[in-house]
């Protein structure tokens, strides 16, 4: 039932070689291990043979960081600062490559890398440019020390994005790294790789590792890697955590979540509707902080779900390089299994499951906009983290029962809170036990606000100066 604009941002566009090696000293070398394929989710098209670092690479790459970080962490911060820019403008000057790269091997519509996470992502680089040369002010004393090698992890959700949160604040507190991708969305930390060579990063300040788990559990684990900074599920974490116990690697581990997005009857309900369907819809669901618990009090729940129904018949689902599509494709097969099966439970488990009308194409990895309404708090529908566009409904009468539910899951990442009252905006921010809330909007982020969670969405912060905080050792 939609036709669809033809796609204006050209894959052509993009220069995807048929393999690619790991990113260490600054060059692209051959990995000592098997290599693995990167495919295109809305087509499940092969787009690329990527390197499966071992643990001999993963040393080599640390070793690389270990010898750069005697120059990058002596460097004054004013020239660390100038590289940090330097690399911001490049991504600015390269962006249509970047969003268009994105989309293809993330799947994620084509408005969104375009519009949200690449600008996201150079104003990153901007902003901890900023901060080099003022470290001072990070609240750690006045001459606060890098803790030398970073091994990060991160997810396919965001993939560039991600990378810029972890690698903009290590370098600007004159850290070096080592990043490990996630195995299904490679190719953009790779072009971020030749945009350091661009920048003329000396070598081994950034080093990147493609491979699946392993390679990021020899990284982590690795003797020589003094800071771990890891964004994925909560289960990956535990196990970072244990691995790491009795070392003395700090560590800041951002998780999964499932937020209540709490609607009161006095809120602005088209503009709550529109916020709904982007905390939930947005980048197909595959969202950490994502709104994927709705919360409606009673008396406008009705009003609520009918609007919300009407709004989800509108979003376009298709080919994520068409400039018009609002749900792109989903990550992979199995994350597609993983929301089907839990949407099966849903309905297993008694709640009633509504998508509107559409036609899904007919190869690649898709799942339309789902609502589960007459959902109860003992719904694995309610607790666990679907990561996928599926919102689940539930109801309550007063703010104290909207705080009880809300807080009732293992996670505390986000939350929001739509109403006209400010006064019950503080009464909630007060008591919802997540490291954001937002009032009257939903995932908005800003370089300088830190992120982070409560319970099990993780411990430490990113972004701001909190952020920053992370990366340095109080200094002598
Ligand atoms: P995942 O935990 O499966 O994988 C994340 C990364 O860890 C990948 O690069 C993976 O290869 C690597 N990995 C897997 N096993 C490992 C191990 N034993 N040791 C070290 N590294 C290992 O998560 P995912 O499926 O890629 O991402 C989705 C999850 O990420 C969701 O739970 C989501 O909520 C979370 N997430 C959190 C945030 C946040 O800021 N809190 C942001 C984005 C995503």
């Amino acid at each position: 039932n939609f036709e669809y604009a033809p796609a204006p941002e050209s894959r052509a566009i993009v220069d995807i070689k048929p393999s690619y090696g790991l990113f260490i000293d600054g060059e692209f070398v051959d990995g000592h291990g098997h290599s693995f394929k990167t495919v295109n989710p809305a087509t499940e098209e092969t787009l690329a043979e990527i390197a499966e670092a071992d643990d001999a690479d993963v040393d080599r790459a640390v070793k690389a960081a270990r010898k750069a970080f005697r120059g990058w962490s002596r460097m004054p911060g004013k020239e660390r600062a100038k590289y940090l820019f330097r690399i911001a403008r490049i991504i600015q000057e390269r962006s249509r490559e970047l969003a268009v790269l994105e989309s293809i091997d993330n799947g994620k519509p084509i408005k969104e890398s375009r519009d949200v996470d690449v600008p996201i992502v150079a104003a990153h680089f901007f902003y901890h440019a900023g901060w080099a040369d003022k470290l001072e002010h990070a609240g750690l004393g006045a001459n606060p020390q890098p803790h030398g090698v970073a091994g990060q992890v991160i997810p396919w959700n965001f993939p560039l994005l991600m990378l810029a949160w972890k690698i903009a604040p290590a370098l600007a507190c004159g850290n070096t790294v080592v990043l490990k991708p996630a195995e299904t969305t490679p190719l953009t930390a790779l072009l971020f790789a030749e945009i350091c060579q661009q920048a003329d990063l000396p070598p081994g300040v950034v080093n990147i590792v493609t491979g699946a788990g392993g390679t990021g559990q020899a990284l982590v684990s690795h003797p020589d890697v003094d800071k771990v900074a890891f964004t994925g599920s909560t289960d990956v974490g535990k196990a970072i955590a244990r691995a790491i116990a009795g070392t003395d690697k700090k560590a800041t581990l951002e998780l999964g979540g499932k937020a209540a997005n709490i609607l009161f009857d006095d809120a602005p309900i088209d503009q709550a509707v529109e916020g709904i369907v982007s905390g939930i819809f947005f980048n197909q669901g595959h969202v950490c902080c994502a709104g994927s618990r709705l919360l409606l009090q009673e008396s406008v729940a009705d009003e609520v779900m009918a609007k919300l129904k009407r709004r989800m018949g509108t979003l376009r689902i298709g080919d994520p390089l068409d400039k018009n599509t609002d749900i792109g494709a989903i990550n992979s097969a199995e994350q597609l299994a993983r929301i089907r099966a839990l949407a099966e439970i849903g309905e297993d488990e008694g709640a009633e499951r509504w998508s509107p009308p559409c036609e899904l194409p007919s190869s690649g990895f898709w799942f339309p906009p789902t609502v589960f309404t007459g959902v109860s708090q003992a719904h694995r529908i309610a607790r666990e983290e679907i990561f996928g566009p599926v919102l689940s409904v539930l109801t309550f009468r007063t703010p104290a029962e909207a705080v009880e539910k809300a807080n009732n899951t293992p996670y505390g990442l986000s939350a929001g809170v739509w109403t006209e009252k400010g006064s019950r905006i503080l009464f909630m921010a007060d008591r919802l036990k997540a490291g954001v809330v937002w009032a009257n909007t939903f995932n908005k982020f800003d370089p300088a606000s830190p992120f982070g969670g409560y319970k099990e969405s993780g411990y430490g912060r990113e972004g701001g100066r909190q952020g920053l905080a992370s990366y340095l050792k109080a200094g002598a």
